[in-house]
């Protein structure tokens, strides 16, 4: 980014001359606002209010009371489109494996320094900052208060919306898959991306959770009476995959409802199964057995063996979006692609492509023997009503047009 005057950073350093150098060094460079603080609470405190906007944070590590270590895992429980500076006088070593640590937790690390700062260095990053298009300082971007998310849990203001998931090979309608929706009153649709890593960190994911559930199933169940023969799909986070009882109750929420558990398929991303694997595989082998499908979601991004695959009774690998769309312009995850697809093969489940949003990755996948697609480009996640209008229509089309290899 070329232009800085639209920026606006926030610099945290208990040094205050450090302070002070870094303001003029920014203001110098062209940023148009910047933050000064001396203490990462009274950073944090400053982003969660929600009529600041912050675009870079820019962060000494070694800090008393709260360490530049500390403020990121803060930062990025937040779940909020940050880019992050990190700035040391410690080994340069020290720094990278800080930036590593930035990037699991999903902050945007445009770099570290070493102290002394240099001008053209700092320059250097900033101009690879690249704003993210949907953020605007009154828009989703902006801090949304845990309190206010537990409101909209109470008043039964969280919504779900439904993604087509359809067979390659006939375009038919196979399943859907339940996403999480909140129209904020003032701030409008907060994505997912956000509310969920907050209702995790303030455990009210459980809750949220067993709303969209509730909510699924009876769609579902709606569904069906009109005719539409298609499975669920539900998120869960690793989080609600530690209550030892949950098998057991969501099939007796099932019961009543009329639907079977292989209605039903139960999304874990692949990354949750690197945590305490012990009680996951024993909730899970217990869902299994009930009937309930299930999915490893996002498969790619994590680092599941193949030993750990075999043990959980998987019956769906489903390819995370990084490795499909435009993946015919990238052999890093075009291989990817086809050794997930292979591997499914291998364990003897079907796969599904996320992401698909041209007939180009549409083409790809039915190419390379992927048996399901879910994308933008067969339709974005809608409401129930909308849902059931477009595969009316859909179902008039036939199929989205694709290529007969
Ligand atoms: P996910 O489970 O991987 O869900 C698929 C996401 O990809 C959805 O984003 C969907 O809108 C998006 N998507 C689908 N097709 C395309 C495409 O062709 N191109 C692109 N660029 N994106 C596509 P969404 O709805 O924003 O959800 C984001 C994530 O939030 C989900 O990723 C899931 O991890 C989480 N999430 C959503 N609802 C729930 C929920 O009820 N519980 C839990 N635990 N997590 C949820
Ligand atoms: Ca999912
Ligand atoms: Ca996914």
């Amino acid at each position: 980014m070329d232009d800085l005057s639209s920026i606006s950073c926030l610099v945290v350093d208990d040094d205050p001359f450090m302070l002070t150098t870094l303001g003029k060094i920014l203001e110098s460079i062209g940023v148009g606002s910047v933050i000064r603080t001396d203490s990462a609470q009274d950073a944090l405190k400053y982003i969660a209010n929600r009529n600041n906007h912050i675009d870079i944070v820019i962060s000494d590590l070694n800090m008393p009371n709260m360490d530049g270590i500390q403020l990121l895992r803060h930062l990025g429980s937040l779940g909020l489109d940050f880019s992050v500076i990190l700035i040391s006088g410690e080994d340069p070593r020290l720094l990278e494996s800080v930036e590593v640590l930035g990037t699991q937790q999903n902050l945007k690390v445009l770099g570290s320094l070493s102290k002394p700062v240099r001008r053209d260095d700092l320059a250097a990053l900033l101009h690879n900052y690249e704003p993210n298009q949907e953020q605007t300082p009154d828009g989703p971007g902006a801090m949304v208060f845990a309190h206010e998310l537990q409101t909209a849990i109470l008043n039964g203001d969280i919504d779900v919306h439904f993604q087509p998931q359809v067979n390659i090979s006939d375009g038919r309608i196979i399943g859907v898959e339940a996403l999480a929706r909140w129209e904020h009153s003032e701030k409008g649709w907060i994505p997912p991306s956000i509310f969920i890593g907050i209702a995790e960190k303030y455990s009210m994911i459980r809750e949220l959770t067993d709303i969209v559930f509730q909510k699924s199933i009876t769609e579902a169940a709606h569904l069906r009476s009109l005719g539409f023969q298609i499975t669920m799909s539900i998120n869960y986070s690793a989080q609600v995959l530690c209550s030892l009882e949950l098998p057991e109750i969501l099939s007796e929420t099932l019961n009543s409802s009329g639907l079977e558990p292989h209605h039903i398929i139960i999304e874990v991303t692949e990354s949750s199964l690197a945590q305490d694997m012990s009680i996951t595989l024993d909730i899970l082998t217990r869902m299994r057995l009930k009937g309930f499908g299930l999915s490893i979601d996002d498969f790619g991004t994590g680092f599941s063996s193949l030993e750990q695959l075999k043990q959980i009774p998987f019956t769906e690998l489903k390819i995370d979006r990084s490795f499909v769309h435009q993946a015919s312009q990238n052999q890093s995850s075009l291989a990817i692609l086809e050794s997930s697809i292979a591997l499914s093969k291998r364990l003897g489940i079907h796969c599904i492509a996320e992401g698909v949003e041209t007939l180009e990755d549409w083409n790809l996948v039915k190419d390379l023997g992927c048996d399901y697609v879910q994308g933008y480009y067969t339709a974005r996640p809608m409401p129930a009503g909308k849902f059931i209008e477009w595969a009316k229509e859909y179902g008039s089309k036939q199929r989205p047009q694709h290529s007969s290899s």
